[in-house]
């Protein structure tokens, strides 16, 4: 991507981090997805107070995309304080559909400074995928 679309990708995290629903940890986060043709998906962590029921941001944004017909990839921004990287669920959600996805990591703490830059196969080297099912089911322990 060009470095003026992710600046706006970036942006558009930031931007998202604003409608985050966080009553409970307080800890708001943006993300956003540029798709393979440019198109934007913003989302933003969404709480609930049974706790397994909370999404984050990042599948938000990337369940946004897919709904929209859009299965390909080329960056996802998140915005957080602190600028960490996705959790583990969200790095098997996103490897779905863009293994070699480009990740921004935007710390709302230091507005102004570049944001890391990754590659999800570098934070998710060997994700579950649908290759993995074609193997066939587990074997039994032997005892
Ligand atoms: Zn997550």
């Amino acid at each position: 991507m060009r470095p003026e679309k992710l600046i706006h990708l970036a942006d558009a995290a930031v931007a998202a981090r604003r409608m985050a629903y966080a009553p409970y940890s307080g800890f708001a986060v943006g993300a956003a997805v540029a798709t393979a043709d440019g198109q934007l998906f913003t989302g933003c962590n969404v709480e609930n107070a049974s706790y397994g029921g909370c999404l984050c941001a990042e599948r938000v944004a990337a369940a946004a995309a897919v709904a929209a017909g859009h299965r390909r990839w080329q960056a996802l921004a998140i915005a957080l304080p602190g600028g960490g990287t996705p959790c583990g669920i969200c790095r098997q959600f996103l490897s779905e559909f863009a293994e070699d996805l480009l990740i921004l990591a935007i710390d709302t703490d230091r507005p102004t400074a570049p944001p890391h830059r990754y590659q999800l196969q570098q934070l998710y080297p060997h994700g579950f995928s649908g290759r993995d099912l074609q193997a066939g089911p587990p074997k039994p322990p032997t005892p």
